[in-house]
């Protein structure tokens, strides 16, 4: 893999991930940008403690280009895009209208003077993954080789951004098709680095922790071990990790990819069980498009340790869910999920495995 990095018109970074040993990536930025002034801020939610992020600036961004106006395909002759270059395999570059990001104005400490709601400037970076030049292709579509390099991006990412200023935690993730928000088609994901550790992440690794002065032991590792034993929720294992349904899947469509070793997050992975986690995922992926027989749309989330707190309650997983509950009906967010977080699954995860099983 060849890493190299540039700036765009901007300012903003952009960074490189070959394949393998390349010229290096020079081409400059040739577009008339205006400076980005991102003026995001957080608030504490004080009923829940919970932070929000605010980020108004982000109406004005690009919404559904037709293809030939892609910002994420290469420079094409007349045509330039986000990235300079006339080719590339894996780019990364800062988001143009970022939720969080470095620079950020720095806020009074409470909303308006009520000293029980606090604020912040959304200190952080968003950052866009692009996995493949090929605007009609997907991540399901990479070679094994090309996942493997995206994997390596992922933990350069995760380093560099556990590094800023006030980032702590890093969240690499991807979304996937049109019913789930997604504004653009090219094969594309996203980093967020966060100025707090995530309600949901807290959740887990409080449970992680109770669970440990209980038993001497990591719930995920206990949980992988029992999923391994029956068998009934596992899609698929390779030597280092276990995809399977989760005992207490939420979404009709959900599975986790588990490396069988607890590291924190993936720049701890070996150079083995990186090149062992593309073969899985991209046989999960496969079996997620031929559930339905169409591109499954998805959501696939990294759960990494944040930056300072909790990392020895860390185990590392990949959660995939998809909103789709039927070919053409979605599972919409309502009352009880929306209002009370509580989810209610029309299928249970053992009719999910089995016909993720029987999918691919
Ligand atoms: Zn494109």
């Amino acid at each position: 893999m060849r890493r190299s990095s540039n700036h765009l018109a901007d300012g903003r970074e952009i960074i490189y991930f070959d394949d393998t040993e390349t010229a290096p990536r020079a081409a400059e930025d040739t577009r008339d940008l205006p400076e980005q002034a991102p003026r995001s801020e957080i608030r504490r939610d004080p009923l829940t403690g919970e932070w929000v992020g605010m980020a108004a600036h982000r109406q004005t961004r690009i919404y559904k280009p037709p293809a030939d106006l892609c910002p994420l395909c290469p420079t094409s002759p007349g045509r330039p895009t986000e990235i300079p270059e006339s080719s590339y395999d894996v780019v990364v570059f800062e988001n143009r209208f970022p939720s969080f990001a470095q620079g950020v104005p720095a806020l009074p400490s409470t909303v308006d003077g009520m000293p029980m709601v606090e604020q912040a400037g959304g200190l952080g970076r968003c950052e866009v993954v692009c996995f493949t030049s090929d605007h009609e292709s997907s991540f399901g579509g990479l070679s094994p080789a090309r996942v493997r390099t995206v994997v390596d991006a992922w933990a350069d990412r995760t380093s560099t951004l556990s590094a800023l200023p006030g980032v702590e935690q890093v969240f690499c993730f991807e979304n996937r098709g049109e019913e789930i928000g997604v504004t653009l088609h090219h094969p594309h994901g996203q980093i967020y680095g966060y100025p707090f550790v995530t309600p949901r992440t807290e959740r887990m690794l409080a449970t992680a922790r109770d669970y440990h002065a209980e038993h001497g032991r990591h719930v995920l590792g206990d949980v992988l071990a029992a999923e391994r034993a029956a068998e009934i929720r596992v899609i698929g294992s390779t030597e280092h990790w276990t995809a399977f349904v989760p005992a207490a899947a939420r979404w009709p469509v959900e599975v986790l990819l588990v490396p069988h070793r607890q590291v924190p997050d993936i720049p701890a992975l070996s150079d083995a069980e990186r090149d062992d986690f593309g073969r899985l995922y991209l046989d999960v992926l496969g079996r997620l498009d031929g559930l339905y027989d169409k591109p499954l749309p998805y959501i696939a989330a990294w759960h990494q340790a944040p930056v300072r707190v909790g990392r020895e309650h860390s185990w590392l997983h990949l959660q995939v869910f998809s909103v789709l509950r039927t070919a053409d009906k979605l599972k919409y967010l309502a009352g009880s999920e929306s209002g009370m977080a509580v989810w209610v699954n029309d299928a249970t995860p053992e009719q999910i495995a089995e016909r993720l099983r029987a999918s691919g």
